[in-house]
Formats: structure tokens, sequence, C-alpha cells
């Protein structure tokens, strides 16, 4: 299964993915973790990203798409994967709709959390406070000055892809506000519904897929079948013909050369005929098979 989590920051994208990754065996894949992670070794793409990040801005799409890419790669991501804070923005979608087609990869499902912004700044506060009383490093970017710009971010860069998923129909909206045991279960019950669609669909195309070889196999017996008989009429005629030849030489043996000769020509071109007719008869008879055989798969 491949999803996306949508929503502002502080939604709970990061608390329902972990859930997700329990109940699912998804791998959780978050872009704002893997540059914290940059950051932190100083590596090229945490340097050019330290600073945006710490005053609420996005990072390029082109670095965090890179990192998507080589993500999605890793054998841990084949068996499913929970995009958390990717895509940011539009042309992020769109590359990602073009990586997973070049995979074949279909994405299952987009769950937008949906919360109000007054909401959002009471629980980032709350969730600072719990941070700092268990005597953990407060994220630079969840104090206030830098949490409203990167409320902005959202309204004004993220908040489209609402629109962009719900066109492609893949877009779930859930109640952010509810309690986390009841958003969890909320997703549940939408996950289960994409889930037996997904089945269904499978099933639809397999049985296709069923037929469709059904059918082939059938026209190609068919094909046999008139080539056989095909070939097994003129096999008769040529038969018949050096039977008639045969006869006629003795008949030119026996009487008039010339009058024999004649009428074991006509002889011959008489069985002739015949065995064509035969032959003409079995080939539309396999032909009618064949297209019974096909309106039938
Ligand atoms: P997050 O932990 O998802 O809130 O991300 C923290 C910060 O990382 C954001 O405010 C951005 O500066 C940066 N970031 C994370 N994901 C993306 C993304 N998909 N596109 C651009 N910037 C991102």
């Amino acid at each position: 299964m491949r999803l996306i989590l949508l929503g502002p920051p502080g939604a709970g994208k990061g608390t329902q993915a972990q859930r997700l990754v329990q109940k699912h065996g998804l791998v959780q894949l978050s872009t704002g973790d893997m540059l914290r992670a940059a950051v932190a070794a100083q590596t090229p793409i945490g340097l050019q990203a330290k600073e945006l990040m710490a005053s609420g801005q996005l990072v390029p799409d082109e670095v965090v798409v890179g990192i998507i890419a080589d993500r999605i790669e890793q054998p841990d991501a084949k068996n499913g994967f929970i995009l958390d804070g990717f895509p940011r923005t539009v042309p992020q979608a769109e590359a990602l709709d073009g990586l997973l087609k070049k995979k074949k990869l279909n994405l299952d499902a987009v769950i937008e959390l949906r919360v109000n912004e007054s909401a959002l700044l009471h629980r980032v506060e709350k969730r600072v406070v719990e941070m700092l009383a268990r005597g953990e490093n407060v994220r630079e970017d969840d104090k206030p000055e830098v949490l409203s710009k990167r409320l902005h971010a959202y309204r004004e860069q993220t908040e489209p892809l609402v629109h962009y998923y719900s066109e492609k129909r893949k877009l779930l909206t859930i109640d952010g506000m509810m309690t986390i045991e009841e958003v969890t279960a909320e997703i549940e019950r939408v996950l289960a519904a994409v889930i037996a669609a997904d089945k269904s669909a499978d099933s639809a195309k397999a049985a296709r897929r069923k037929s469709a070889a059904k059918t082939g196999k059938a026209a190609g017996t068919a094909k046999k079948a008139t080539k056989k008989a095909a070939g097994q009429s003129a096999k008769k005629t040529t038969k018949k013909a050096k039977k008639g030849t045969r006869t006629a030489s003795k008949s030119a043996k026996k009487g008039s050369a010339g009058s024999a000769r004649r009428g074991a020509a006509v002889k011959v071109r008489t069985k002739a005929r015949r065995a064509g007719k035969v032959a003409k008869k079995t080939a539309k008879k396999a032909v009618k098979a064949v297209k019974r055989l096909t309106k039938r798969g």
C-alpha cells in the first residue's frame, strides 16, 4: 500500500504515520526527518536546507524530489510506504506521479488531516512544553514565529494539493480535530474501504486477463483445426488426382488413348473440385467456431 499523509504542521501526520507503520508493515518516509538528519550530518543537502528550514520556508522541489526518488528505490519500501510531509507542492506531486508511473506503481490514497489553525498553534505549543519537560531539544521551527511561517507556506504551497488529489479521486479527508485514537480508527475505516476496492479491481483485472488468455487459446486451436482440415482435403485431392491419372493411363492402355486421357482428365477435375468444396466447407466451419468462442470468451 502506498499512502500520502497530508496536513499542516501539527496536524498529527507523524503520530498517525507511526501507527500505520505498526499496523500495516509500511515504511514511513518523512522528508522533514530526512532533511533534519542531513542537516545534523552536515551533508551538502543539509547545508543547503538548514537556513530554509530554520526560517520556516520550503526546501527546493528538486532537492526533496531527489531524496524521495532515491528512498523509494530502497528494498524496505518495496512493500509500500507512507509519505509524511511529501509532496508539499504541486510540482512535487507531479514529480511523484512520474516516479510511480516509471516504476508501474499505484498510489492508493491521500489522507488529509483537516484541522483548524488556532487549534494547531495550541497543539504545537503543548508539544514544545512536553518536549522541554522531557529534557528534549525543541525543534527550532516549532517556535511560534517560525511556526506561523510554516503554516503560511502550507496554505500557499501545499493546500492546492487537496484539489490536485481530489481531482484524481485519491483524497480522503479526515477530521484531525478528533482525539488521536479516533483519528486512527477513522483512518483504518477509510483504508479498509480502499483495500477492498483495490482487491475487487485486482480480481476483475485477473478475470479479464484469464478470459483474454482463454479466447486467445481457443482462437489458436480453431486456427490449427482450419489448417489441419485444409491440409487433409488438399492431401485427399492430390491422392484422388493421382488415382485419376493412374485410371487414365490404364484406360489409355486399354482403349483409344485420346478418349481415355480426356475421360480421365474430366474425372480428375470433378474429383478435385469436390475435394476443394469439402476443404472450403471445413474452413468455413472452423471460422464460425472461432467466432463463437471469441463471443463467449
Ligand atoms: P516537517 O518535519 O515535515 O514539518 O518539515 C520540516 C521542514 O523541512 C519544513 O518546514 C521544510 O523546511 C522542510 N521540508 C520537509 N519536507 C519538505 C518538502 N516536501 N518540500 C520542501 N521542504 C520540506
